[in-house]
């Protein structure tokens, strides 16, 4: 079974403040048996360095706290996080929650203030639209390790989205 999956929640180090956020959950569903993890990082795939400022999406575009609009950098590391879904025609996505790129259901507001709001972040609104699955660490961590078939459980929680 393949699996895309948020980089960073695998341990690399390619957040915008240079850290990692390692899910145990996470980190053992890819090192299960028969699962091939495809890690991918939206935001580096946009050309965007290591670390960088914060982003956050406010009517449809995401701009740093300054104001600078780099809408066009995230959208082009959707294309290619979603082109490397194409090709590995993965059984789910398990992206990183609450990021611009990544986030699942719920992102920042654009206020930089810590408030949420319902959203998808750019990359993962591209694979949903695709088809693709896409669900959030906090639903694996949820379901590890007890689960006996991810997707369904991941459907059964009411998170993630419409199955492929
Ligand atoms: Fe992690 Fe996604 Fe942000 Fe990359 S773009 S650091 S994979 S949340």
């Amino acid at each position: 079974m393949d699996i895309l999956v948020s980089n960073c929640l695998l341990g690399a180090p390619c957040r915008y403040d240079g850290g990692a956020k390692p899910v145990d959950g996470v980190i053992g569903l890819c090192s299960r048996p028969g699962v091939t993890a495809h890690p991918v990082c939206p935001e580096c795939a946009g050309g965007l360095p290591i670390p960088r400022p914060p982003a956050e999406i406010r009517d449809g575009r995401v701009c740093l706290e300054s104001g600078q609009d780099v809408t066009d950098e995230f959208e082009a590391g959707a294309r290619a996080t979603l082109e490397t879904a194409r090709r590995v025609r993965p059984a789910f996505c398990v992206l990183k929650a609450k990021s611009p790129s990544c986030g699942r259901g719920r992102v920042y507001d654009g206020t930089f203030s810590g408030n949420l709001v319902a959203g998808d972040g750019i990359a993962c609104d591209l694979l949903v639209k695709e088809g693709f699955f896409v669900t959030d660490e906090k639903t694996v961590e949820r379901c590890h390790p007890t689960m006996e078939h991810p997707v369904a459980i991941c459907l059964g929680s009411g998170l993630g989205s419409v199955a492929r």
